[in-house]
């Protein structure tokens, strides 16, 4: 009967579009909630609101769902063909360049989650994506859906590691499937093309260096971090991409295919001039929608700042003089300065005679250094 049970789970997970599907224990994981809480205490997640209470949380299914014995842990690939972005063009990460994958997702975890509780003949289930506190890649690997590797995300050996994971936690004791008994061996390649130096090489990452927290983050990124960002807008696949086994694995759902080219690679002038009602037309659909337009202006002049062009400095000058948002505005000078023509110089004096934000004027005067230093000799 047992055996039974799980065998429609799993073929009931796998009807609704599960590309991966494992079973863990929901037992607490004591070394996934030590792990967490140790990297929250080195602040490798300090741009984040989370705790210990948080580490403790997630660790343990019982928070979600009281009596919880069973996490049924499931995989959907979602690579799909990428191209080198024109000049001009931000790079956005694969994750986030399709229809947001939250919804698409929550359909596939509420229908298994509806067929576990017919199976169940009562509601036995809670599903997390996400939203919900779970350590989901400890719980993953827990259920041998794959190994952690050294770039931090699961490497399903099949599926590689571009996948959206979902848990369902259920009060169905559920055999549970056996961890894989794999690792990344001596492979360095994730850490050797990290151009931030997020990766320690120890299975542990800095999120604060790495360019997929530094592109979603609202307070300004650090200024020696900037020219380490290059022309990514919206996350970063570089670790990924490299990878051997996600390699291998080739490509994911259709579903994710970018939903245009200026989805998958924006404009970068478009998107610096970008208002409300455009952003909302062109990103509410996707993954990057949360954040507001304010923070992809503020990517879009850094990478600007990055692409060393001359011809963009009339649209970074004019969003120095008239965007509305003072982060935008402060890293638009370091993209100024970083730039660094006559006209970028002339741009940035213009505006410390009219900003009147204390944080802009001093990004101003930082980007005027050099001319300073310069007009000193
Ligand atoms: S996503 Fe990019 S910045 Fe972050 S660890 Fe990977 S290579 Fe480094
Ligand atoms: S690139 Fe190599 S070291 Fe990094 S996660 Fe992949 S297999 Fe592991």
């Amino acid at each position: 009967m047992a055996t039974n049970v799980r065998t429609a789970v799993l073929a009931a997970a796998r009807a609704a579009g599960a590309d991966a599907v494992r079973i863990a224990s929901a037992a607490a994981l004591e070394p996934a909630r030590e792990r967490l809480a140790a990297s929250f205490a080195r602040g490798d997640l300090a741009t984040w609101p989370y705790d210990g209470d948080y580490a403790a949380r997630a660790a343990d299914p019982h928070t979600l769902l009281p009596g919880a014995r069973s996490v049924v842990c499931i995989a959907i690939a979602y690579a799909t063909p990428k191209v080198r972005p024109a000049r001009g063009r931000g790079r956005v990460s694969n994750y986030a360049w399709s229809q947001d994958y939250h919804g698409a997702m929550r359909v596939v975890l509420n229908t298994i989650a509806a067929s576990i509780d017919e199976i169940a003949g009562a509601a036995v289930t809670r599903v997390a994506c996400d939203t919900a506190p779970i350590a989901e890649r400890a719980f993953a690997e827990r259920a041998g859906l794959g190994w952690i590797g050294k770039h931090t995300n699961v490497i399903s050996p099949k599926l590689g590691s571009f996948v959206f994971l979902g848990e369902i936690v259920t009060t169905l004791e559920l055999a549970p499937d056996p961890p894989l008994k794999k690792s990344c061996g001596a492979c360095t390649r994730c850490i050797d093309v990290c151009p931030t130096g997020a990766l320690r090489g120890d299975y542990t990452m800095d999120a604060t260096r790495c360019i997929s927290d530094l592109t979603q983050r609202t307070d300004p990124i650090p200024a020696p971090m900037r020219p380490l960002i290059g022309d990514w807008i919206w996350g970063c696949d570089l670790c990924q991409d490299v990878c051997p086994p996600t390699r291998r694995a080739g490509f994911g759902r259709a579903l994710f295919a970018p939903l245009d080219d200026d989805r998958r690679a924006p404009d970068l002038q478009a998107l610096l001039r970008m208002r409300s009602g455009d952003f909302k037309r062109r990103f509410a659909r996707t993954a990057i929608g949360w954040r507001g337009g304010a923070v992809l202006r503020r990517n879009a002049a850094v990478a600007l700042g990055n692409g060393l062009d001359r011809a963009d400095v009339p649209v970074l000058a004019q969003a120095l003089a008239a965007d509305p948002h003072p982060a935008v505005r402060g890293h638009v000078a370091w993209a100024l300065g970083r730039i660094g023509s006559p006209q970028a110089f002339e741009a940035l004096r213009a505006a410390r005679t009219i900003e009147l934000d204390s944080w802009v004027i001093a990004e101003i005067r930082a980007a005027l250094e050099p001319l300073n230093v310069l007009e000193a000799l």
